[in-house]
């Protein structure tokens, strides 16, 4: 089984320069917070994340969670250390809220140490992921008193945190929950209805879990209009803030998967459990979309963070593999595989991938840190349109990458990487899933087309597109001349396509081409940071190798990876007739 080197000078590189870190932590929420402290912290998880969680990775896959006859569900011992060790050490803290005990610093930094976590082990990581964001669920919606009950134990980990949304026949359409929520006489209420696939729904890595279900009331307005959220605890706390009554809730089952083994995926049941109105009545989706958006940038991060972990694994097994002879080796010698063109180029595929899909992830997330805390209204307005851009582009195409790199992490290794022992399988069906979660990918690019390219008649996106146009001088000057022209193409191919879907008057027509377009966004976005990479690396690259490769894996996605644009733009503007030309449905023969 490999060992996980977390990347940090890649994340401190682009917190700095993409994310602008210095003037993210002057902003006053972050006043507390110093660049420094930042990189300290960071450096610290990576010792945590890459000693203590990392070697558990297997466990989950192997052992996996078990759910016992009585209906609890056991993680494997090693999980249930590390967990141990993770809420001892505060990781959960990192940017949650000091008032309850949190550090408070920028999402982008926690982002940056959540990265570690699932690169060390997806499976584990998903517990802390839906803790955080049930935090600022209950942060941004909850009354005064339900963040004095649940807030500190969420914050240190010792309880966790679920999201729990979908139904046999609620799923991307969540609207079509049938869950139930009757008034209690003691302004409580009664939840009933049964939820599948919930991530982390039973457990006994903490000693309670607080579970945020979407439910209906009676006379809820049908749709996504009629949707309540509910904290539902597993164990309803007592007067001290410790674990008091059982609540009627119970673990029916948990699913076999594909991967994420070690992350038990439950179906749960709802008898009129006890539970509590978050906000008001029939805002649920409204309230559901903050932790939606914060946990989407959260599995776009899976798909890059499970890509690297594999780079790691195949750059390690290429050095080590002797198969044939590279071109000028001496002929009595067999070469490592790593000299042979086509390996590196899967190489270079998924380090120039990853380090481009890093920089938007993280870049995303101080979007949504200004977007909370710039100073003024217009430049928090910005930010939030940023974010509302980015966030199904991250999720997409950082997600659809993530099974791509990992495949190509599995091609490395040959014959080896089809052999579970490799541990390289194990990263391609991890993968899989994150495609599918939070959203299909199909669903991002519906969101992406018909609610964020319409924003503002489209300008919001057309600003983007100027901005990264307007990097050409600075390329050109820098002597990067054929990277700003491979930029400038793609980028107008993008706003071409931009263009033509904005027109559509058939929703069918522009929904047709959403996924393409979803795809050309992201690998122009990838190219204009890349490109903003390299100048950064440009001055200091004569004397610094981790720059001089900076602007060497800059130049191989401008030159090789961008112009995939080009064979998507047709798709893109394709319109959906060629799609609907057959009867699928009566043509199987
Ligand atoms: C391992 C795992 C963990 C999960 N964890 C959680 C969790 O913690 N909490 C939770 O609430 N849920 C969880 N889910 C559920 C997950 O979010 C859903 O599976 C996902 O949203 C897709 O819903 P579905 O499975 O019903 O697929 P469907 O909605 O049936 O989709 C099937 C296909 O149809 C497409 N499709 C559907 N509607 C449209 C449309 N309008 N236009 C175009 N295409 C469409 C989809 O993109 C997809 O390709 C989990 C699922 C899994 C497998």
């Amino acid at each position: 089984m490999s060992s996980y080197s977390p990347p940090l000078r890649d994340m401190k590189f682009v917190l700095e320069h993409t994310c602008g870190l210095d003037e993210l932590v002057s902003l006053p929420a972050f006043e507390h917070v110093d660049p420094d402290t930042a990189f300290s912290a960071l450096d610290e998880a990576a010792r945590f994340f890459s000693e203590v969680v990392a070697p558990t990775n297997r466990d989950g896959d192997v052992i996996g969670s078990v759910r016992n006859d009585d209906g609890s569900v056991s993680a494997p011992d090693s999980f249930k250390k590390a967990y141990q060790q993770y809420v001892a050490a505060g990781w959960g803290s990192v940017k949650a809220p000091m008032e309850y005990g949190g550090y408070g610093f920028p999402g982008a930094v926690g982002l940056a140490v959540l990265e570690m976590m699932t690169s060390a082990n997806m499976a584990f990581s998903l517990c802390p992921m839906l803790t955080s964001s049930a935090v600022l669920a209950l942060d941004v919606h909850g009354s005064e008193e339900q963040k004095a009950h649940y807030l500190e134990k969420l914050i240190t980990g010792e309880w966790t945190g679920t999201m729990v949304l979908t139904e046999p026949e609620a799923g991307s359409d969540v609207g079509a929950l049938r869950a139930k929520a009757a008034p209690n006489d003691d302004g409580s209420w009664a939840i009933t209805g049964s939820k599948i696939f919930i991530t982390w729904g039973e457990h006994d890595m903490a000693d309670n879990i607080v579970h945020l279900v979407l439910a209906r009331t009676p006379d809820a307005p049908p749709g996504t209009k009629g949707i309540s959220l509910f904290i539902v605890p597993k164990f309803i706390p007592d007067d001290n803030g410790g674990v008091g009554e059982a609540n009627s809730l119970s673990c029916v089952s948990i699913e076999h998967k594909l991967g994420i083994n070690g992350s038990p995926t439950c179906v749960l049941a709802f008898e009129d459990a006890q539970g509590w109105l978050l906000g008001e009545e029939n805002q649920g989706m409204r309230y559901m979309f903050t932790m939606m958006n914060d946990a989407r940038l959260h599995v776009g991060l899976e798909g890059m963070g499970l890509a690297e972990r594999s780079y790691q694994q195949a750059v390690e097994f290429a050095t080590t593999r002797l198969q044939g002879r590279a071109v000028g080796a001496p002929k009595t010698e067999s070469s490592a595989i790593i000299e042979h063109p086509d390996i590196r180029r899967m190489l270079m595929t998924m380090r120039a991938f990853i380090e481009g899909s890093r920089a938007l992830l993280f870049d995303n997330a101080a979007a949504i840190d200004r977007a909370r805390y710039a100073a003024d209204e217009a430049s928090r307005a910005a930010a939030e349109e940023r974010a509302g851009l980015l966030t199904p582009v991250g999720k997409a195409f950082a997600t659809d990458l993530g099974v791509e790199l990992t495949s190509l992490g599995v091609q490395v290794h040959g014959g080896m990487g089809y052999i579970e022992e490799t541990g390289s399988a194990q990263h391609f069906r991890d993968a899989r899933i994150t495609p599918i979660y939070e959203g299909t990918n199909g669903i991002q690019a519906m969101d992406l087309v018909m609610r964020k390219l319409p924003m503002r008649g489209g300008d919001a996106v057309r600003e983007y597109l100027e901005e990264i146009e307007a990097i050409a001088p600075e390329l050109e000057a820098a002597g990067f001349a054929a990277m700003a022209a491979s930029l400038a193409t793609a980028t107008s191919q993008l706003r071409d396509a931009t263009e033509q879907l904005l027109s559509r008057d058939n929703p069918n027509d522009a929904l047709a081409g959403a996924t393409p377009y979803c795809r050309m966004f992201g690998l122009v976005s990838c190219g204009y940071y890349l490109a903003k990479h390299a100048l950064v690396a440009a001055p200091l690259a004569a004397d610094d190798t981790w720059m001089a490769d900076k602007i060497t894996t800059a130049k191989f996605y401008a030159e090789q990876l961008l112009p995939q644009t080009a064979g998507l733009l047709p798709a893109a503007v394709a319109k959906a007739d060629a799609l609907f030309g057959i009867d699928l449905a009566g043509s199987i023969n």
